[in-house]
Order: C-alpha cells, then structure tokens, then sequence
C-alpha cells in the first residue's frame, strides 16, 4: 500500500528536468524549490520541525550528509551507498577515509540524462539487488545527496528488504539539514523506527553478549568509548546498567537500545531518534554525567525517570562524587576559554571546564536549542555564559574578539584566526570531543590538554614577534622573490572602478 501511494507520488519527468544542473550553485531557494515540485515537500518540512535553522541557513561546516555517512560506516555488516555529484562523493569519501572508515563507500553516479529519465532509480534499484547478500549485510544504507534530493529520486520506492537485509533510503540534503551532527539523527532515527517495527511484529535477535540481567539507559549520542564504561559503574549502586550507545554499531544493538528504562538525550538534538523512543515509551533524561553539579543531578534525574528509591541514588551519588571532586582539585583550570563547535557536547564541555575552575564567556554550539539542552544552558547561563545555538562563523570569531580569551577552544577557521592573533587555540572536534567527559576520568582528561595549550602563551608570542608582518597583507602567498609592495596599482585600478561607477551612473534612465 505505501509503495502504490509513493507511486502515486512519484515525480513527474518535468519536475525532475527542473533539477537537472541545478547544482551546488543553484542556491538553497532553488534546490528547495526543486525539491518540493519533485514530490519532496513531506520530508524538507519534517526537517524543518526537527532541525530548525537560523540564524545561518546553511550549514558552515562539512557537508552534512557526513554524519550520515559516518554512522554507517561505522556499523558491522552495513553496506553504505551515496547518490549525489562526483565533487559531493569524492569529497565526503576523502572525509570517510582520512577518519579511518576502513570500509567500502559505494557510489551510483548520474548524469543530466539518467537524472532526468528516471534512470538512475533503476541503476540504485539494480546496485542495491546487488548488494543485498544477507551473508554479508543485515542492512543497506542509500543516502540521497543534494541534487537527487532536488530532483525527487524516490529511494521511497525502494524494497523494504532483499532476503532479509534491510534497505533504508534516506534524502540528506544540505538544504534540509543544517549540520553534520543532525544527519546522524536522520540515519539513526530511520533505523530506530524500522528495528521498532520489526519488534512489535515478532521476536528479534538478542546482543551479541546477551541480554543485560538488570534493566538499561540507553545513551544517545556518540562518545568516547570509555564513557558508557564509566556511566555503567555509576549507575550500578542504582541497579541499572548502561544500555547501547545510539548511533549504534551492529542492526541487533538497535533492538537493545529499545529495550531499556530510560534514554540518556547526551547530545540533545537526536529529534528523530527520540520520536521513536517516545513511541516506544521510553522517558527521555538531559544533560550528562560530566563535573560534579552534573553527575549529582544527572543521577537523580535518572533516578526519578526510572522508579529508584532515593536511598539507592544518594549511594550512587556518593560512591562518585568524592573521586570527581578530587579530579577537578588536582587538576585545575585558570584562564579565560571560549569554547564553539559542531558536534553537540559543546555545553557539557563547558561544564566541566567552569567546574575546573576555568573562566568561560562564551560558547557557541552549531546546534539547535531543544527542550533536553535546557538543563545545561540555564546552568551555564546562571554563570554567567553566554551560549549561543546555531552560533555562526561570525558570532564564534565576534567572542574571540570581544572576550580576548587566553584560549579559544574552536572549529577549523576559529583555531586558524585565534592563532594569528597569538591565542592559543585547540580544535573542538579532533582534540576535545575525542577525549573521556564524564566522571573522574573526564575531569582529569579535559584539565591535562587544556592546560598544556594554555601554557603555549609564550610560545605563540615568540613566533608572532619573529614572523612579524610575513605573509601578511600585501606579502601574502608563495613569492619566488621578497615581496614587494605596489600601491600604485591598486590607486589605479581604484580611480578606473570609481570613474566606470560614476559613468553608469551618468548612464542610468532618470
Ligand atoms: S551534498 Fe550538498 S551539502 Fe554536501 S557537498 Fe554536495 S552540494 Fe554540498
């Protein structure tokens, strides 16, 4: 019945001829358009509910379909096949592979021709009967990028399964889905539902280690791998344990992360993921482990969400408050950070670095504010901190200047402009958000980075004062000769475009 109704939906060969060769550089408003006259309009205004956008509407870091990519990827026994323009492919396979996916990234290419004819459909239809060998996947992943989103390439019509390996067509485009983070949440969230109706027909597979004795939290959100160890052992004296971490890494561990008492939101933002665990009736818990506030109220909100006496979450609190407490003691902070990324844990990152003592104006996070970021954001506020969702390029390198931080913790061009200025500088996503956050082990990991960086203060005025003015200005790029500076030219060229502009303007009807 839903195939025959897609059908019915399918476009028209004219609706996609108005997107074949609207490109990168056609602009958002006409992809969008695109999009939408070619039987998209359902999927772009679900996006816009979960992932809402401003006060940049487009994304400013990686191409988002990424994160899509990423998390599966990522997964055993999943084969992962994008459709989109050579550059998009090229560049996110490069991506892939520079962190390590040590897996095959499939690719169906198009042209104007088989864009327009409806016979790249086919040839995703024929790559995808290919694949499905239930030997070696449980499931394939096809990912729609910007221009067969714009041109309603109807992975809808796709098989729901091939001899018992899954297909999961999904549209990321990047006029649909702000960041690379919120992309996780589209390939996360459509897998969450189909295991979630898999499971209400029938049995399902168990974890491969077996079911968990005590009841779980699921964890949603990527993280270190030694964080759900650790939040395991906290929430132990609570007679729970830590369920899966979703994005997950095998299909079955979908069907574990469903079965738990509660859903840890550790990076807030997974909206599509979380309708399906609210439609599992599973009670959602914000914010994380991380400092010694955090842990406390993290614990009893876990506590509360999953029916354990208060006796049993004092004892949990008091297990591991003692060693955090210590952690953050032994390894203090001092100085001025601002803090802005793209990957979702920005405002827990500044948590932990305030309750190690560290002074923080400013973060900025490329996500959206959701109801499960609210804890941390009226914490930092009540501090005093400034925190900014959807922050832009612009508003992350206006606090470098306004705050003058003695270290700007920040995505690529913040770090490039934070160490002209001689700021030390360290990059969120490589060197921050890879690192342990939650209890102890958090505390003590966070501290030893930042404060190797903050020490390089000196450092960085010695060089600045040595390459004083080189490369700079005039003198930027690659000179087979010292640079020499032409001032003349530039007078020139500057009298030629004042007396064009002021001709046009002798020219222009009255
Ligand atoms: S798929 Fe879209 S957002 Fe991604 S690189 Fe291509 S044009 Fe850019």
């Amino acid at each position: 019945m839903a195939d025959t109704d897609a059908m019915n939906n399918a476009p028209e060969a004219s609706d996609t001829a108005a997107a074949d060769g609207v490109g990168c550089h056609a602009g958002k408003a006409e992809l969008q358009r695109a999009a939408r006259a070619a039987g998209k309009s359902e999927t772009l205004a679900r996006y816009a509910a979960d992932y809402p956008q401003g006060p940049h509407d487009q994304p400013q870091s990686m191409c988002p379909a990424f994160g899509s990519l990423r998390v599966g990827l990522r997964m055993r026994r999943t084969a992962t096949v994008l459709c989109g323009s050579a550059c998009c492919v090229y560049g996110l396979t490069f991506t892939s592979h520079f962190y390590g996916a040590r897996r095959t990234v499939n690719y169906v290419p198009f042209n104007s021709e088989t864009l327009v004819t409806g016979k790249l459909f086919e040839d995703i239809r024929e790559a995808v009967f290919a694949l499905a060998d239930p030997a070696n996947y449980d499931a394939i992943v096809i990912i729609n990028l910007c221009v067969p989103t714009a041109s309603g390439v109807p992975l809808q019509l796709l098989p729901k399964e091939i001899d018992g390996v899954r297909i999961i067509g999904i549209d990321v485009p990047g006029f649909g889905v702000p960041t690379h983070a919120e992309a996780k949440d589209v390939l996360a969230g459509a897998m969450l539902r189909y295991a979630r109706q898999e499971a209400s027909h029938g049995p399902v597979q168990a974890p491969r280690g077996g079911r968990q004795a005590k009841p779980t939290v699921t964890m949603l959100g990527e993280m270190f791998p030694a964080d759900p160890v650790g939040i395991g052992m906290m929430l132990e004296p609570m007679g729970l344990a830590a369920g899966p971490v979703v994005p997950t890494r095998e299909w079955r561990e979908l069907y574990a992360a469903l079965d738990c008492v509660a859903v840890a939101a550790v990076h807030p933002f997974y909206t599509a993921s979380l309708r399906e665990f609210a439609a599992a009736g599973r009670p959602v818990v914000g914010s994380a482990p991380i400092g010694i506030d955090g842990t406390a109220a993290w614990l009893a909100s876990v506590g509360d969400a999953c029916g354990v006496s208060k006796d049993k979450v004092a004892l949990a609190q008091n297990r591991v408050l003692p060693a955090i407490k210590a952690a953050l003691a032994g390894a203090p902070i001092k100085g001025r950070i601002t803090l802005s990324g793209y990957e979702g844990s920005e405002l827990l990152v500044a948590r932990l670095l305030i309750e190690s003592g560290a002074q923080v104006p400013y973060v900025g996070t490329a996500c959206p504010r959701t109801n499960w970021s609210d804890v941390d954001r009226e914490w930092l506020e009540a501090k005093g901190v400034h925190v900014q969702f959807r922050a832009s390029l612009e508003q992350d390198l206006a606090a470098l200047r306004e705050f003058e931080p003695d270290l700007a913790i920040g995505t690529t061009p913040v770090v490039q402009k934070a160490k002209e200025r001689a700021t030390p500088a360290l990059y969120f996503t490589n060197l921050i958000s890879a690192r342990p956050l939650m209890g102890a082990a958090g505390a003590g990991s966070l501290a030893q980075v930042v404060c190797g960086a903050l020490g390089n203060k000196a450092r960085f005025d010695t060089m600045r004062e040595f390459f004083d003015g080189v490369g700079t200005s005039f003198a930027a790029g690659v000179w087979q000769d010292p640079p020499v500076d032409n001032p003349q030219f530039r007078e020139r060229y500057k009298a030629q475009i004042a007396k064009a502009a002021a001709k046009r303007r002798t020219e222009e009807p009255v």
